[in-house]
């Protein structure tokens, strides 16, 4: 993007009535305070129940942010989409496919299940398939293997990212389901035998720090077929974005993921520390923040905003209707009577 193109992308995003559509949507979401912080670790109790952030980025690169959207968070099990991305590229389908499935589980995100006939891990959203997925990811040692990961983070989003210290000690001490997994996994020659460095190195990933803005310019990178919008930089080989994107929209809300793709038909991830990113193919990234959980693990008031964003402007991926409002015209301020 040229200098004169990003000025006048930045301008658009401040005065669109696109911008003045998500401030009512966070106004609207912010009153809603169903749910719960995850507590299965202390460090995820201190979130404040108040926080929320909406971002948006398009695939010209216009980001559109509302709330809290530099607050850091935790990344959790939105890493597993990315690292999958990542676990393809180093060995390519079909060997990923060999270790891990693609179907969706219909089971918790930490249940201890393995598909009878193969002793594969069901997808690489549940925690069993990433831990799977983890395993995948290429370096001499666990240092080389963290540096790739965040290294790729970095190519999505445009900066660099921190590990909470205290978070990754805290899931690392009280992981004994995800060590179960684990284990159970090498019994069936699932994972190599380097299981405890793949399990520091999940507790990692899972500890990545983001926030909203991070979390829009992930997906919004996917929807731009992996090459990040603002930066210019491919964060994905094109031949995966689909893989992972397909995974997002069966698997990525855990056993909400089939009401997802009927209600909001988005490829999209969530995680416990509160956010989510989903992505409209070719058109832009959604990211949203808010600690509140609902009882499968995803966030309340992102969920509900992830809606609002699809049926208003017809993002969903089977969407075949007139949207009660058309997103090129409304970002660029066609439409402001409207609003
Ligand atoms: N660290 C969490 C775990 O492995 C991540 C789960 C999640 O975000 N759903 O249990």
């Amino acid at each position: 993007m040229s200098d004169m193109q990003s000025l006048a992308s930045s301008i658009t995003a401040v005065t669109s009535p696109f911008r003045h559509y998500l401030h009512e949507l966070h106004e609207r979401y912010q009153a809603l305070n169903d749910g719960a912080v995850a507590d299965y670790i202390p460090e995820l109790t201190l979130a404040k129940p108040e926080w929320f952030g909406i971002c948006v980025v398009t695939k010209a690169g216009q980001v559109f942010e509302i709330g809290d959207c530099d607050q850091l968070f935790t990344i959790q099990s939105i890493s597993k989409a990315f690292v999958y991305g990542l676990a393809l590229e180093d060995h390519g389908r079909d060997y990923v496919n060999s270790k891990v499935s693609v179907e969706p589980t219909g089971e918790a995100f930490n249940a201890i299940v393995l598909d009878e006939k193969t002793n594969r891990p069901y997808n690489p959203m549940v925690n069993a398939g990433a831990i799977a997925t983890t395993d995948l990811v290429k370096g001499a040692n666990s240092t080389e293997r963290l540096k790739r990961m965040l290294a790729m983070f970095k190519r999505y989003t445009g900066r660099d990212h921190d590990i909470n210290v205290p978070i990754f000690l805290s899931e690392k001490a009280t992981g004994f389901r995800n060590r179960a997994m684990a284990y159970l996994m090498l019994n069936f020659g699932m994972v190599s035998d380097r299981v405890d460095e793949t399990l520091d190195l999940y507790f990692q990933q899972c500890s990545i720090m983001v926030t909203a803005k991070d979390l829009a310019m992930l997906s919004a990178t996917l929807a731009n077929g992996g090459v990040n919008p603002v930066t210019g930089e491919r964060a994905l080989d094109e031949r995966y974005v689909q893989d992972v994107i397909s995974v997002m929209l069966t698997c990525g809300m855990y056993d909400g993921s089939g009401e997802w793709a009927y209600r909001v038909g988005m490829p999209a991830k969530s995680g416990v520390g509160g956010g989510i990113t989903a992505v409209a193919p070719n058109t832009l990234g959604v990211g949203t923040f808010s600690p509140l959980l609902d009882a499968k693990g995803n966030s309340a008031r992102g969920i509900k905003v992830c809606e609002a964003l699809s049926h208003d402007f017809g993002l969903h991926l089977f969407n075949v209707a007139q949207p009660a409002h058309d997103l090129a015209e409304c970002i660029a301020g066609n439409d402001a009577d409207n609003w």
